[in-house]
């Protein structure tokens, strides 16, 4: 065959001897362009063939199905010392009991990894199985799945639902699986530090965090300074344990979302004891909760009137003012401080939050003012540190889209390594 058509088809490592058409496909016979092979055990080069054996693999489509038929070459290896007699010629894209050349698995991993398709459009799109295509995946993934790389100072731990609620039909009764998984992220903003997603573990447990931080290495765990966390209780136990040195961090969006989660829970409950039910369309507290889920300082003239006499008229208890105004005085803590407020100022708005809780006296109250107690040193440090969860949160937003296109994972090891990938692809 002409030297030009070796040259366009272009694997590496190979001459094309005949080119054929059928309507299979087009069919390529090739040759290996390296007559002499090194013998794997002793590396002796030799050229005598005992035998052939053709090999049929699939290769990229040019339109096409394109087929490699290759001759496999058995040789001798003539050292005398050496105890393997024959061997087989070897070759990096056609590898043993390959089926497809080692360039159309690269190009079915990047399809699927470098976009959100599913395996299974990419596999109808090759022609090729569901199981070539995740098979390509899980070459790739063992790649990027291993151990964390040492040097991360910043880390960030998440949890994100794996998918959706489902319940099972067990013999005690329906039992409801809810999966979860946690996700850990290289906080760092240093562009001379590329950062990412480092790794994910299956649960939302301090068992999953404490796993999957035992599967670092030490030098790993000694060099995190920070970890920011969400204000979880079992969360926080496995860095406090297996990283004694680091500081731990809870960003003030968490706080927030506590204060609304606390109005929220005050509100139906002041409903239920007032009225006997739950909150309707024609019940004006129910009907501004979303008001007073808002910031307060961004209210108009009327929205506020219409707070007012809401409170007025409604909240004979007087609840749900005192709530709102927790929540209030709360989302005005970090607000101040993004401004460089000094410690103190701090601790005195801290302190009126809590006077206020404790005159107040309202159960969700008293145990959100115990929450922030608990936590308010990690809190504090995320104050003087300014490191947030942000970055961990964006991460998952990607990982929910990875699960609807694939309308969801049977399998979590794939989830992950499919995960994993899309991150490493952009990263790239
Ligand atoms: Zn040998």
């Amino acid at each position: 065959m002409e030297q030009g058509t070796s040259l366009l088809y272009d694997l590496v490592g190979f001459d094309v001897a005949e080119v054929t058409v059928s309507p299979l496909g087009v069919r390529v016979l090739v040759l290996c362009c390296v007559q002499v092979q090194g013998c794997p055990d002793c590396g002796t080069v030799t050229d005598r063939v005992h035998s052939r054996r053709p090999v049929q693999v699939r290769d990229l489509p040019f339109g096409r199905p394109w087929l490699v038929r290759w001759d496999k070459r058995g040789m001798f290896c003539d050292q005398a010392r050496c105890p393997r007699r024959t061997f087989v010629e070897r070759s990096t894209q056609l590898g043993p009991r390959q089926r497809l050349t080692s360039r159309l698995r690269s190009h079915l991993e990047r399809a699927v990894s470098g976009s959100r398709r599913a395996v299974s459009d990419v596999a109808r799109e090759y022609g090729v199985s569901w199981w070539s295509v995740n098979h390509a995946l899980v070459v790739a993934a063992a790649r990027v799945c291993g151990p964390a790389p040492e040097g991360v100072r910043l880390l960030g731990v998440d949890e994100t639902r794996a998918r959706s609620v489902r319940w099972m039909l067990s013999e005690a009764g329906w039992k409801r699986s809810d999966p979860w998984m946690t996700s850990f992220v290289d906080l760092d903003l240093d562009p001379a530090h590329p950062g990412g997603l480092l790794g994910l573990a299956p649960g939302r447990s301090g068992a999953s965090v404490r796993g999957w931080l035992g599967l670092q290495s030490q030098t790993f765990r000694d060099g995190i300074e920070v970890v920011a966390i969400d204000p979880s209780a079992p969360f926080a136990r496995a860095p406090r344990e297996l990283l004694p040195g680091a500081t731990m961090v809870v960003d003030h969006w968490h706080l927030h979302r506590l204060a609304a989660l606390m109005l929220t829970e005050v509100r139906q409950r002041a409903t239920r004891e007032r009225l006997g039910h739950r909150g309707r369309l024609t019940n004006d507290v129910w009907a501004y909760r979303r008001l007073l889920l808002r910031a307060g300082d961004s209210l108009t003239g009327r929205q506020k009137s219409r707070l007012q006499a809401t409170f007025r008229h409604h909240d004979p208890t007087r609840e749900i003012l005192h709530a709102w105004a927790g929540k209030e005085l709360l989302r005005h803590l970090p607000v101040k401080i993004d401004g460089g407020a000094r410690p103190y100022e701090i601790r005195e708005r801290l302190d009126v939050f809590y006077s206020h809780a404790a005159r107040s006296n309202i159960p969700e109250l008293t145990r959100l003012a115990t929450t922030i107690d608990t936590w308010w040193p990690a809190v504090e440090a995320f104050l003087r540190l300014r490191i947030t969860n942000a970055r961990t949160e964006g991460y998952n937003t990607n990982i929910k889209l990875i699960k609807r296109t694939a309308r969801g994972f049977r399998s979590q090891t794939n989830y992950e390594r499919r995960i994993l990938l899309a991150n490493a692809a952009t990263a790239a």
